[in-house]
């Protein structure tokens, strides 16, 4: 077995998890429900389904992809034949979070054995069932040589930082991926850091305010809140604000019902911690609807905060759960005062029909990624880089990306014997005007 260079014996095991994912579908729904109430129809169009199309996709793809590709040849070095090499970069470290625990492992997994990779992959702690099923696919399909995961928390997590690697892949916080980096730096090590941030989704006076509400109802309460690219906090035009909550809290009642506790589609907060924390940017705000909290089964009920102050708790920090602050705006010169307060977003939204704001909101401002009207979806097409910028995160993958990320491109120079042309060996004597006259000619 030789990962590195055989892509027949990579594609296979491809091929083999492949398998595997699909006989064990039911198990990966029912650990995704079993830790924090994630409803099955989510568990599929955003892990399960996502992870085999994905996988699909590089089966179809792999051999392309890792083939040397031939570039134009400089002129400069004539007769020559040039290539790009793709090269594993040898042994690699996923580490995944807990919202999306299944997807956000397997994910970055795929694409590191595409790549040739030996893969070491830390699953999250907070979502021990999926930990399980994470760990039982990957000791079914690989050789313990090739991929390993190993289960544990923070203690475990530092314990792998502390070796040395040569790609790290990390999926968390912005905290968290601080301390990442500082132990990649170490060894000098190249590495992804998908993160997280405060992402802002706008919605002005011209939006389909029925749909934009359907939309942000549905991105924003998705996984309960708990996704990295859900809209965190609204700037809503304040010629239409009173409509647009109206239609809010029509969409959530008709998505969750009159009480969304008992809604089989509504999941719960992780744990206690993020459930208090949580809880408590709710002390001292105006509630436009929701609010109701359980402790029992760390349920927090969808719920919009009416203008909370930039200063408070909700504006703080990225909220990660389904409490919504909706802020208005008058003109663009408030968007930017509120927008600008924070680190550059992993996602921007903005809902409207007046294509020309539409396009200022998307150029004027930084983000990783995001949509005119609608919000998540994005995430969805493998044709486009899934990251972040400056905090949200470095690097980005999905598709091909996912591939390259984990690749090292190998410059590579074939030159022919034929001929040698003798301009660029000492003594230069007289050779400078030559030189010039070709680089002229060349340019
Ligand atoms: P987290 O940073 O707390 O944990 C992520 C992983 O890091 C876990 O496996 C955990 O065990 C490990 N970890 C935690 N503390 C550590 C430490 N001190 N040293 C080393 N490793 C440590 O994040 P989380 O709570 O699991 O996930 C939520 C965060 O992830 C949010 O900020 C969210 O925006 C972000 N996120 C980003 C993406 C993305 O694709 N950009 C996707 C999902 C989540």
């Amino acid at each position: 077995m030789n990962f590195n260079t055989d892509i027949v014996y990579r594609k296979q095991s491809l091929i083999k998890l492949l398998n595997c994912v699909q006989l064990h579908e039911q198990e990966i729904i029912q650990a995704l429900y079993d830790d924090f109430k994630k409803p099955a129809f989510e568990a599929v169009i955003s892990e399960t389904a996502y992870i085999l199309a994905e996988l699909n996709h590089t089966i179809k793809n792999i051999n392309n992809w890792a083939k040397p590709q031939l570039v134009l040849p400089s002129l400069l070095n004539f007769p020559s034949t040039d290539y790009i090499y793709k090269e594993p970069y040898g042994k690699v470290l996923l580490i995944a979070p807990w919202n999306y625990p299944y997807q956000l492992a397997l994910c970055p997994l795929i694409a590191a054995v595409a790549a040739g990779n030996q893969v070491v992959v830390k699953p999250s702690e907070l979502t021990p069932n999926t930990s399980k099923i994470v760990a039982k696919i990957i000791s079914e399909t690989f050789d313990e040589n090739h991929v390993k995961c190993v289960e544990g928390g923070v203690e475990i997590a530092q314990q792998l930082l502390a070796q040395r690697w040569d790609y790290i892949f990390f999926t968390g916080s912005v905290a968290v991926g601080k301390i990442v980096a500082k132990a990649a730096a170490e060894n000098l090590t190249p590495l992804t850091l998908e993160l997280g941030g405060k992402n802002p989704c706008i919605v002005d006076a011209t939006a389909n305010l029925k749909l934009a509400a359907k939309r942000i109802v549905w991105g924003k309460f998705l996984n309960a809140g708990q996704t990295c690219i859900a809209p965190d906090y609204l700037l809503v035009s304040n010629k239409i604000k009173a409509t647009f909550i109206e239609s809010l809290k029509k969409e959530i009642t008709a998505a969750y019902g009159e009480n969304p506790e008992t809604s089989p589609d509504f999941p719960r907060i992780i744990n206690q911690k993020n459930w208090s924390r949580l809880t408590a940017m709710l002390t001292n705000e105006t509630l436009l609807t929701g609010g109701k909290t359980n402790s029992q089964d760390f349920y927090l009920a969808p719920t919009l905060v009416d203008e909370p102050s930039l200063d408070s708790l909700v504006m703080a920090d990225e909220i990660f759960g389904p409490i919504l602050p909706v802020l208005t705006f008058e003109n663009e010169g408030d968007l930017a005062s509120i927008i600008s307060r924070y680190e550059k977003p992993l996602s921007l939204y903005v809902f409207s029909n007046n294509k020309a704001f539409a396009k200022k909101i998307i150029q004027n401002y930084s983000f990783g990624g995001g949509c005119i009207n609608d919000t998540v979806v994005y995430f969805s097409n493998k044709r486009l880089p899934f990251g972040g910028v400056g905090h949200s995160g470095i690097g980005a993958y999905h598709g091909k990306l996912s591939f390259d990320t984990f690749t090292h491109r190998k410059a590579v120079v074939k030159k022919a014997n034929w001929l040698d042309i003798p301009i660029r060996y000492a003594p230069y004597n007289r050779k400078i005007n030559i030189l010039k006259k070709i680089l002229k000619w060349l340019t």
